[in-house]
């Protein structure tokens, strides 16, 4: 077989464990695979190359507007590009090392091992520095040293835009480099290796009776991911999906079986609801006393939307005295950005209007596709909160998903009553 192995950042933490990942690599080529690896950086590398380019920009900027600002944290294409692109040569050396360190384990335990960084594997992407997309994969270099025999180690995270520069693909960004390669070179597998046995119920940080699940679909895992499960980069499952590619998640710990990302369940009938994912990172604006008229919500959402914000979940409430209320919910690190966009906003008719910003809140969402066929889910979810006590601010549904804003001080005891209440602490697990 063909296969593609990834290993996160807790996989490559140590040199005891890229040991660990060579010995893997190694016993997967005697057993006759064919390898492409893609590895992250060491365990803690990217963050500590972020916050030196942070450190030397409040060093030069006290007291201006960028000071504080993380550059990566505002990777919505309005930072400074030049700043961005040193960025992006800074953070793409991590991955670099820990491909050039497993090559080299690799050979010390009797293997043959290439590395490669990204123009040597050919990954083009646009230029949007910090969060590039993926647009080519001129995969010729790892074919032919992959039909030379080697095991090719490919440096996740990276890219080259068109005119040549380094570029990343977003935090977590390895997993779409691993997808993205296996389905460009058609690999019969893509093995995400990584700190847990596979994907859960739940984030097992947050609540530990979460449950391995066997199979998901790419559809549920799309969502899981978007709505805050960080087990795997949205836009890898995107990939797999479009491309088809199989998608085993694993622990790189032990050799149990993990969780296959699946377009369709094979076994048996889709569960009500797979699992749940919890999201810190949104905050909430309320504009009171808005203009009840034509028009308004287009003026609002277009500043927004030209400043690159985000916005999730919007509510507006019924009018009384031809004034409305309109709430809705953008990323917790573009809040302060979005109140400035909209107080420099000419609403005509808006004397009274004020603007209400919340950061204290969290979304709790519970993801399956058996909710087409089933009814209720959601009653049910407000019946579970309700009997903890737990307010709900805002709620919006799509056809495979419940998501409920509460205080963020309730968001893991939420998340936990309705892991129990769906009975994802027991159910049982899906045959593979
Ligand atoms: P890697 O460095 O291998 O890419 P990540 O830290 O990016 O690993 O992803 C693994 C982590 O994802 C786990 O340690 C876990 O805390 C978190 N996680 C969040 N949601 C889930 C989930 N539903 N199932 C499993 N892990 C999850
Ligand atoms: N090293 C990068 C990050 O920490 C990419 C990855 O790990 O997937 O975000
Ligand atoms: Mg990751």
């Amino acid at each position: 077989m063909l296969i593609v192995q990834k290993f996160g950042g807790t996989s490559v933490g140590t040199l005891e464990r890229i040991r660990a990942c060579a010995a893997r690599c190694v016993a997967s080529q005697r057993e006759g695979h064919q390898l492409v690896v893609v590895v992250s950086a060491m365990a803690g590398e990217t963050n500590r190359l972020i916050s030196l380019a942070n450190g030397l920009r409040r060093l030069g900027a006290q007291g201006s507007e960028s000071a504080g600002k993380g550059p990566y944290v505002a990777a919505s294409g309005v930072g400074d590009r030049v700043h961005e692109r040193e960025l992006d040569q800074l953070v793409s050396t991590g991955e670099n090392v820990s491909a050039a360190l497993l090559a080299m384990a690799i050979h010390d335990l009797g293997g043959d091992a290439i590395s490669l960084v990204g123009h040597q594997i050919g990954m083009i992407t646009d230029a949007t520095y910090t969060n590039a997309r993926i647009q080519e994969l001129r995969g010729e270099r790892i074919w032919s040293e992959v039909e030379a025999g080697k095991i090719v180690v490919c440096a996740g995270f990276q890219g080259l835009d068109a005119a040549g520069n380094i570029t990343t693909l977003g935090r977590g960004g390895s997993d779409t480099s691993a997808v993205a390669l296996a389905a460009a070179i058609g690999a019969d597998v893509c093995e995400i290796y990584t700190d847990v046995d596979g994907v859960y119920t739940t984030d097992p940080r947050i609540e530990p009776k979460a449950r391995k699940i066997a199979e998901i679909t790419c559809e549920e895992m799309l969502e899981l991911a978007s709505l805050g499960a960080k087990i795997l980069q949205i836009r890898s499952v995107a990939f797999a999906m479009r491309y088809g590619v199989a998608v085993h998640v694993r622990s790189s710990l032990n050799d149990r079986e993990g969780t296959w990302i699946v377009s369709e369940y094979r076994s048996m009938e889709a569960p009500e609801v797979v699992g749940l994912a919890l999201d810190r990172n949104e905050a909430k604006v309320t504009l009171t006393n808005v203009p009840d008229t034509p028009g308004i919500a287009a003026l609002v959402f277009n500043r927004l939307a030209g400043a690159g914000v985000v916005v999730d979940m919007i509510i507006q409430n019924a009018s009384r005295d031809g004034r409305t209320d309109l709430t809705f919910t953008v990323p917790e690190n573009d809040l302060d950005r979005s109140v400035d966009e909209l107080k420099s906003l000419d609403i005509p008719g808006s004397g009274q209007l004020e603007i209400v910003k919340d950061p204290d809140i969290c979304k709790i969402s519970i993801v399956g596709v058996g909710m087409r066929s089933h009814s209720g889910v959601a009653a049910k979810a407000f019946q579970i909160m309700a009997t903890e006590g737990i307010n709900i601010h805002m709620v919006s549904t799509s056809e495979i998903k419940v998501s409920v804003v509460v205080q963020e001080r309730y968001g893991e005891l939420a998340l936990r009553a309705l892991h129990a209440g769906f009975g994802l602490d027991k159910a049982p697990e899906l045959e593979a």
